[in-house]
C-alpha cells in the first residue's frame, strides 16, 4: 500500500520535483518535441508479441502469499528479526526461479539506514500571558527529531500558523511570503488548497499534488528555517486517521544517513484537530474558517500569540538494511533494462499486543508473491531480448528509503533503465473489468498498459482516489524523480461480482479497518480468481516492451519528461 506517513519513519522526499517543475515548464517551452519514438511505443502496444500472455499460476502466488505474510516472517521489521527471517528466503526463491544476481554479483544491495528511537523527554507546552498548558502526547500531538542529536529541544518558540505552508512558484502561492520563521515553529494544514475548497482550478483540486504531502511540508519549513513544524491532522485531508499518525510516531524509525545530514527541521509533529481547534482559539481563529482562508490565493501567515516548548530524546544506532533483486537476463540487448519493484519490507512487531505481527499480508505480500511469480511465469514464456530485473526494496514504509538509495546508487545506469513497473497493495477481491493507474495521466507506459488490458476485454481506469496523493507514497516515484518512466497500476475496482460500488466499499473497508494494522492478514474471504488477470496484465505489458525497441517516456506535460530527456537526448532512442 503507498505508504501513508510516517514522520519519524521516514525519509524526506527531497524537494527536487518542486524544483523539477518549474525546471521542466521552461524546459518544455523551448525543447523540440521528442516524439520520435513514439511510433515504436505505439508498436510495442499492438504487435503480436504484446498480445502474448503469460501464464500465471494463482496458486504458485497464493502460497507464496502465505508465506511471507506468516507470523514466521515476523512482520518483515527492517534491520530486525523480521529481516532475518524474510531476506534470506526471499533470496532462497529467486535462486529456484533461476534469476541471476544483479551486477554486483549479489541478490542483495545494502542499504546503509540509521535507526533512532526518540522519547519524548519534555512534554509539548503552550504558554502565553494566561499561562501554560501541557498537551497529551499521542492524543493531542506527536512529534519527534531526525537529528541524529542525542537531544533536541525547543523552548518558548515563537510560533506562526502558515496555511498549507506552501512556496509553489509556478502557482504563484507562497504561504511564507512576507513573514520570517526562522527560529520559530510552523503549523500548518495536511493537503493542498485545491483538496479543501475542492476547487479544480487550485493546484490538482480534489488530487493531491506533493504539496500536499507532509514530507514536502517538513521539507519546506527546513528550508524556511523553522526550528519546528507541526502538521495539523484531519482524516480527509491526510487520507488516514489518527491512529495511523500515531503508531508512526512509535517504535524505532529510520533513515538514510544522507538525509538525516541534510539538516532536517529540528522537530517534526503532527498536532490533533481537536487540539489545533483549542490552541487557535487562544488565538480568536477558527480553524474552518481560517482553513477557508488559507484555501485562497493572498493567504497570509498569522503569527499566533503561544509559544512552544518541547523536548526529544534520540537513541541512535547505525545498521544496514537489503533491497533483494534478481535479474532475467535478456538475449540481445541485455544492457537494457525493465524494472518492476515491489517492497518487501512491513511494519515488524509490537510486543505486548495479543497479535502484534504486522503480517502485512496486502501491504505489500500481494506485491512480494506477485514479483514471484511473475518472475517464474515471465521465465516461463522463454527468452526476451531486454533484461529484467525484480527489486524488492526495503525500508518503504520508513519514507520510500530503499528505492531512493537504488534511484541514488543503480547497479545499472538509469539511462539504460526502460521502465519501472512497480506493484504495491493488490486487492484480493476478486475478478474486476478493469484496473487503475495511480498517477494516471503520465507516461508512454499507458497505452502499453492499456493494450494488455483490452486483450483481456478488461478496461484501464485512474485511480480511484487521487486526492490520497498514492503516486508520492510508493516505490515507482524515487525513479520517477530521477526521471525513469514509472508505471503503478492497481487491481482494480469494478468487481464482476458487485459492480464498482462494491468493489470501493471493500478497499475503503480495508484502509479503515486493516490498512497498517496486525489484522492486515490473508482472509477466507479473499478471492484470489482476480489475480492471475491482473498479474498476466502487468506482465503482458512487460513482456510486450520486453521485447521492443521501444523508450516510452513521460508524456509532453509530466514534471518528470524533462529530466528523461536529459538522461536520454532524442537522438539516443532513433532505432
Ligand atoms: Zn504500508
Amino acid at each position: 500500500m503507498p505508504n501513508a506517513f510516517f514522520a519519524r519513519r521516514t525519509g524526506a522526499l527531497r524537494a527536487t520535483v518542486i524544483a523539477l517543475v518549474a525546471a521542466v515548464a521552461l524546459l518544455a517551452a523551448c525543447s523540440p518535441q521528442q516524439d520520435a519514438n513514439a511510433p515504436a511505443v505505439q508498436a510495442a502496444a499492438t504487435s503480436p508479441t504484446a498480445q502474448a500472455k503469460l501464464s500465471i499460476d494463482t496458486e504458485f502466488y497464493r502460497k507464496q502469499l502465505e508465506a511471507v505474510s506468516s507470523d514466521e516472517m515476523a512482520g518483515r521489521g527492517p534491520g530486525a528479526l523480521g529481516e532475518k527471517r524474510f531476506v534470506p528466503y526471499l533470496v532462497q526463491q529467486l535462486k529456484e526461479l533461476g534469476l541471476q544476481p544483479g551486477r554486483n554479483g549479489q541478490y542483495t544491495q545494502a542499504v546503509p539506514m540509521v535507526e533512532t528511537v526518540g522519547e519524548i523527554s519534555a512534554p509539548m507546552t503552550l504558554s502565553n500571558s494566561q499561562g501554560s498548558t501541557a498537551l497529551k502526547h499521542l492524543e493531542d500531538y506527536v512529534a519527534g527529531s531526525r537529528k541524529l542529536a542525542a537531544e533536541v529541544k525547543i523552548e518558548d518558540a515563537d510560533m506562526v500558523f502558515v496555511g498549507y505552508g506552501v512556496v509553489a512558484p509556478e502557482a504563484q502561492w507562497n504561504d511564507y511570503e512576507g513573514i520570517d520563521v526562522k527560529g520559530k515553529v510552523v503549523v500548518m494544514l495536511i493537503n493542498d488548497p485545491g483538496f479543501h475548497q475542492n476547487d479544480a482550478t487550485l493546484f490538482k483540486g480534489k488530487a493531491m499534488t506533493y504539496y500536499g504531502r507532509w514530507t514536502y511540508k517538513y521539507e519546506e519549513a527546513a528550508r524556511q528555517g523553522a526550528v519546528g513544524a507541526l502538521i495539523v491532522h484531519d482524516d480527509a485531508g491526510a487520507a488516514y486517521g489518527w491512529d495511523v499518525v500515531k503508531n508512526s510516531f512509535s517504535g524505532p524509525s529510520f533513515d538514510l544517513e544522507s538525509i538525516a545530514q541534510a539538516n532536517p527541521v529540528p522537530i517534526q509533529g503532527w498536532l490533533s484537530e481537536s487540539a489545533t481547534r483549542k490552541l487557535l482559539s487562544n488565538n480568536d481563529i477558527d480553524l474552518e474558517l481560517i482553513r477557508a482562508e488559507a484555501g485562497k490565493p493572498g493567504f497570509r501567515a498569522r503569527p499566533l500569540k503561544d509559544k512552544l516548548s518541547v523536548a526529544v530524546s534520540n537513541r541512535v544506532r547505525r545498521g544496514s538494511s537489503d533491497n533483494v533483486l534478481g535479474v532475467l537476463p535478456g538475449t540481445t540487448r541485455a544492457n537494457e533494462l525493465i524494472i518492476y519493484t515491489a517492497h518487501w519490507d512491513h511494519l515488524g512487531q509490537s510486543f505486548g499486543l495479543p497479535d502484534g505481527i504486522y503480517n502485512g499480508a496486502v501491504d505489500n505480500g500481494t506485491g512480494i508473491a506477485g514479483l514471484l511469480e511473475l518472475a517464474r511465469a515471465h521465465t516461463a514464456a522463454g527468452p526476451r531480448e531486454r533484461s529484467i530485473m525484480f527489486l524488492f526494496v526495503t525500508l518503504e514504509e520508513s519514507g520510500l528509503l530503499g528505492s531512493r538509495y537504488y534511484a541514488e546508487n543503480p547497479l545499472y545506469p538509469l539511462r539504460d533503465t526502460v521502465a519501472v513497473v512497480n506493484l504495491d497493495a493488490m486487492f484480493v477481491l476478486g475478478p474486476t473489468s478493469d484496473m487503475m493507474v495511480v498517477g494516471y495521466g503520465n507516461s508512454e507506459l499507458e497505452p502499453l498498459f492499456k493494450s494488455a488490458l483490452k486483450t483481456q476485454g478488461r478496461a484501464m481506469r485512474p485511480e480511484a482516489k487521487p486526492e490520497n496523493g498514492s503516486f508520492y507514497r510508493s516505490d515507482h516515484f524515487n525513479f520517477a524523480k530521477v526521471g525513469v518512466p514509472a508505471l503503478y497500476p492497481k487491481s482494480g475496482i469494478t468487481l464482476l461480482q458487485g459492480g464498482a460500488e462494491a468493489g470501493l466499499a471493500k478497499s475503503d473497508a480495508y484502509t479503515r479497518n486493516d490498512y497498517h494494522k496486525p489484522s492486515d492478514q490473508i482472509s477466507p474471504e479473499w478471492d484470489f480468481a482476480g489475480i492471475g488477470p491482473d498479474l498476466e496484465a502487468v506482465g503482458g505489458m512487460t513482456q510486450a516492451l520486453a521485447n521492443s525497441e521501444a523508450w516510452p517516456n513521460w508524456y509532453q506535460d509530466s514534471e518528470f519528461r524533462a529530466l528523461r530527456d536529459q538522461q536520454r537526448p532524442a537522438s539516443s532512442d532513433a532505432k
